[in-house]
């Protein structure tokens, strides 16, 4: 080999260090760590690693460095462990076991060399990555598991960090004096055209890239699986590859190892970025130079495997563990254009229908779980409930899909407040960008707010000129009925019989659902909901006539009528659509007795109903205000008014209004997303799409289960209706279908006066494939009975 080639590549790869005999490792062990027990030799490329079972405290690795590595690069490995510690505990990496004399590591003279650096780690129990059966889950939780290494490690920084190391993808060009170790020549040309495509197309393109402290070698000897679950991250090893370095550079090196088996050669990979994705979103410069970088990556292992067999020739065999996976998977990428690449990541990494996420340690176990309900108990006091029989504890969520602690995927059905999706990157990117740059509140100048309030405004009719910023919908609604009873004069407001519109004292005292009928004060009417099922549908048909019912009675008391407050989903009641003419004609009798007209759109807001954008326009209705919660902000704290703008002109000047955290730039950043999203994702489409598809699929279930009364839908948002033999028992089976389809991993909930009514209303990227599942698992569910 050329002298020039060893001095370019460093003498710590070059030279092997001098062997280390168990006795010395023994002695290493009682003399400085006060432990006995057994070793045995592990495998590694620069340092000498031994396998500690002690007889008091567990398994250990010892890592003796090579002689030649300085000690400040293990007090980086040290103290990088220390920092993932500390802010992400859950995340399975080893930590370090100190010294009798508190040390982190410390210097002996081993195998007659020089004095080395020894450290032990805790070994992590599992089966090696790359013994372990691939899955696509397994794809995906390696991403997830790189990405949350990644979060972990980038508030971190150490002197160290700079070193030059040859296993930087950055530096491949410099192994091209390797190229004439390749004996193949096919092979050489081709790592030779990778390494040209590299220089043209990534070098520009990284010096512009977010860069931070990266483990930089998630290759499958440093990953261990659960052996009995081998889709489940158990740990990583090795962190003595770390450096600074672009971020896509570390999830290019784990890409690597996700070989295609079959079909698209970066079908693996996509997962494995989708997996990452769902935790730490990349920007599309990084995705659009992924592929040279995992080529480059295999470039940099042909090379670098060449020239130390050849070097080295009694590690051999180890050095060209992976030679063959690197000749196959150069030679498939070769036939893929660089647009094409790009092209499929873009199309195939999206963060949606992650399967199986890491398991908590501290909460895998039942125990744990009883544990936190204690806890929750004890500190949030007895108001609290879980929704299920046997709770869910929740560590995840993305698109359709939630995550517990197990690792358990659940399809949600339920949660309409995430409508464009769990976690959807870009509303998480314009919260992050817009927190980390400003929030203050409505006092001050800004343009963003007016931007969103724009962009609200233009999502409604044009008599509705004004937008005011609340952080929830039962904020929204006692701001509603302030301004309805102070531009009417009057107090009395009408809502249905079993509403629910908020928690402020005003607002629960118009929910029967949560106070019940006794808790409604005697100024204000409830109305029989618009029941479009009971008695051949009378309620819904005689609606508008029990409103001027009750309006004739406020009357006869001295009551002036302030407002019709209404849900336009009559979601508590049990979820109705009446026929827009009774609406309308209800809006009218309270219109002429002074009152004003408040579309409560906190549940059917946003596309939810799959017409358009608001449910009160499906009843061709012309609300005086409309108020707006729950999806605002896909899980964030928001709530909005929009009102007639001539309503608002004598509470403006006499009152005014102020709320704090309402309407500040984060939420107007994220206000913004959603809606962007729900235009950019033709989500009210989608809606009405597949909420089509799925009414279809309950309907069909109704033929084959008779408990099945009605089936009621607009959009995304259905209600079933089940009856029972003995009606009194309706709503415990309703809750029994209801806990099933949760053990049944399909998570639905129940509403209505007699709790009979199955609701659903997922998020809105809800698919086809989705439904297909949820009416499956229905079925099942029902078919207990
Ligand atoms: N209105 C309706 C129709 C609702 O369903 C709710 C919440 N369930 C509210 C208002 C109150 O919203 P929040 O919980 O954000 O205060």
């Amino acid at each position: 080999m050329n002298a020039a080639v060893s001095d370019a590549f460093g003498e710590t790869l070059a030279e092997d260090a001098p062997d280390v005999s168990i006795a010395e490792v023994l002695v290493i062990l009682g003399r400085h760590y006060g432990l006995t027990g057994s070793a045995r030799p592990l495998p590694g490329e620069r340092d000498h690693n031994f396998h500690i079972q002690t007889e008091s405290e567990g398994e250990f690795v010892l890592k003796v460095s090579h002689p030649a590595e300085e000690a400040g690069f293990t007090d980086f490995q040290n103290k990088a462990l220390d920092h993932i510690m500390t802010v992400d505990p859950a995340l399975p990496v080893p930590s370090v076991r100190k010294s009798l004399e508190g040390e982190a590591q410390f210097m002996v003279s081993v195998g007659g060399s020089a004095p080395r650096v020894v450290r032990l780690v805790t070994y992590l129990p599992g089966q090696l990555l790359s013994r372990s059966p691939t899955s696509a889950a397994q794809d995906r939780n390696l991403g997830i598991f790189l990405a949350r290494l990644g979060r972990a490690l980038r508030g971190f920084f150490h002197p160290a960090a700079g070193s030059d190391l040859l296993w930087d993808i950055r530096k491949v060009a410099k192994t091209r004096p390797m190229l004439a170790y390749i004996a193949d020549a096919r092979h050489r040309a081709m790592v030779e055209r990778v390494i040209d495509a590299f220089e043209q197309h990534a070098a520009p393109v990284i010096p512009g890239l977010r860069a931070q402290i990266v483990h930089n070698d998630m290759n499958s000897y440093n990953v261990v699986m659960d052996a009995s679950r081998p889709e489940m991250v158990s740990g990583i090893l090795d962190f003595g590859d770390m450096i600074h370095s672009p971020l896509i550079c570390d999830l290019a090196i784990g890409a690597v190892y996700r070989w295609p088996a079959e079909g698209h050669p970066l079908a693996p990979a996509a997962r494995f970025v989708a997996g990452y994705q769902s935790v730490q979103p990349l920007e599309i410069e990084e995705l659009g130079i992924l592929f040279h970088l995992i080529r480059a990556r295999l470039a940099l292992i042909a090379n670098i495997a060449s020239w130390q067999a050849e070097r080295f020739p009694a590690k051999r065999d180890y050095v060209l563990r992976l030679i063959t996976e690197v000749w196959a998977s150069l030679e498939r990428l070769d036939g893929l254009s660089s647009a094409e690449a790009r092209r499929y990541f873009l199309d195939h990494s999206k963060p949606e229908q992650m399967p199986v996420s890491q398991p908590s340690p501290a909460s895998a176990s039942a125990d744990a779980e009883r544990a936190l309900l204690e806890r929750r108990a004890r500190l949030l006091g007895p108001t609290y409930r879980a929704f299920y029989r046997n709770p869910i504890h929740l560590v995840r969520g993305s698109g359709v899909w939630l995550y517990d602690a197990q690792g358990r995927k659940f399809l949600d059905a339920y949660n309409n407040v995430a409508s464009v999706g769990h976690c959807h990157p870009r509303v998480v990117e314009a919260l992050s960008g817009q927190a980390a740059t400003l929030n203050t509140h409505t006092r001050y100048l800004s343009e963003i707010i007016l931007d969103y309030a724009e962009k609200l405004l233009g999502t409604l009719p044009s008599h509705l000129g004004h937008a005011m910023f609340t952080c929830t919908g039962s904020e929204a609604n006692d701001l509603a009925i302030r301004i309805a009873q102070h531009s009417s004069g009057g107090t009395g407001v009408i809502i249905t019989d079993f509403a629910y519109h908020g928690a402020t004292i005003a607002t629960a005292q118009l929910s029967p659902a949560a106070v019940g009928a006794k808790g409604v004060p005697a100024h204000h009417r409830a109305v029989a909901a618009p029941d479009t099922f009971r008695d051949g549908g009378r309620a819904a048909r005689d609606f508008a006539r029990n409103v001027a019912a009750a309006i004739d009675d406020m009357r006869a008391q001295n009551i002036r009528p302030a407002a019709l407050l209404l849900d336009s989903a009559f979601s508590s009641d049990g979820i109705f659509f009446p026929d827009g003419s009774v609406i309308r004609e209800a809006a009218d009798h309270v219109r002429k007795a002074g009152g004003i007209v408040i579309a409560d759109e906190v549940q059917s807001g946003f596309g939810r109903l799959g017409q358009g954008m608001w449910g009160f326009a499906n009843y061709g209705l012309e609300p005086d205000i409309v108020t707006l919660g729950k999806p605002i902000g896909d899980g964030h704290p928001m709530g909005a008014v929009i009102v007639r703008p001539q309503l608002v002109s004598s509470f403006g000047s006499n009152t005014g209004y102020f709320n704090t955290f309402g309407g500040n730039p984060v939420a107007a950043a994220i206000g913004i997303a959603v809606l962007e999203v729900i235009e950019g994702e033709g989500l009210i489409e989608n809606a009405r799409n597949v909420g089509a598809y799925t009414g279809a699929l309950l309907r069909a279930l109704q033929s084959r289960h008779g408990m099945i009364a009605d089936v009621r839908h607009n959009g995304l948002y259905f209600g079933v209706e089940l009856t029972a033999e003995d009606g009194a028992t309706a709503a415990a089976k309703t809750s029994s279908v209801v806990e099933a389809m949760r053990e049944d991993g399909v998570l639905i909930s129940s509403c209505g006066p007699r709790g009979n009514v199955l609701k659903i209303r997922p998020p809105l990227p809800f698919s086809r494939d989705n439904a297909e599942q949820l009416a499956e698992t229905l079925d099942r569910a029902l078919s207990k009975w």
